[in-house]
């Protein structure tokens, strides 16, 4: 099975970091990978998406929005959409997320205002590591407990820079059976 992955900016408007994030999908996913990004950006700060208390974004319900928005698309066995939300995103219980993936709507998000430094070629290593994991997580992946790996699970920004833009080996396996290659 090939994976298709739509990338949706969510007041997002950096176009080079989107197309570096494609190539870098492309070239470090163990499993073929068709990135389509889409050319328009949407906000959803108008919606009930946005907590206007907390400032950020409810990341379940920014999920469920790209599940309707794609829901088209996402009939298709192996299509997923990966949201890029410039801002910051929480879910019950927690004061903040990196990202959210929630495999049943094949769906996930990564939320930059966390991520974001003036090293530019750092930020960009966050956005790639945060990407790929949520990525791991639709796929069918859990937390992994190799601290180095991009599955290991990430509380702070300094466990996100600990970890590497790569899949374990064990990960790596694991993929390559769900997707059956
Ligand atoms: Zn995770
Ligand atoms: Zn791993």
């Amino acid at each position: 099975m090939s994976v298709k992955l739509f990338i949706q900016p969510i007041g997002f408007n950096d176009r080079s970091t989107l197309h570096w994030l494609a190539e870098e999908l492309r070239r470090r996913f163990p499993v073929s990978l068709d990135v389509r990004i889409s050319l328009w950006p949407i906000g959803l700060d108008y919606l009930d998406v946005f907590d206007w208390s907390r400032m950020q974004f409810k990341a379940v319900r920014v999920n469920e929005v790209l599940q309707e928005l794609y829901k088209d698309v996402l009939g298709l066995r192996g299509s997923f959409v990966l949201g890029l939300v410039a801002g910051d995103g929480y879910v019950e219980g927690l004061n903040f997320v990196f990202g959210l993936a929630i495999p049943e709507l094949s769906t996930a998000t990564v939320y930059t205002s966390r991520l974001e430094t003036g090293d530019r070629q750092l930020y960009h290593l966050r956005v790639l590591k945060e990407a790929m994991h949520e990525l791991g997580h639709l796929l069918g992946l859990g937390h992994c407990p190799n601290r180095r790996c991009v599955m290991s699970f990430s509380n702070s920004i300094s466990e996100v820079d600990f970890k590497e833009p790569w899949f374990c080996p064990v990960c790596v396996s694991k993929l390559k059976s769900f997707i059956g290659v």
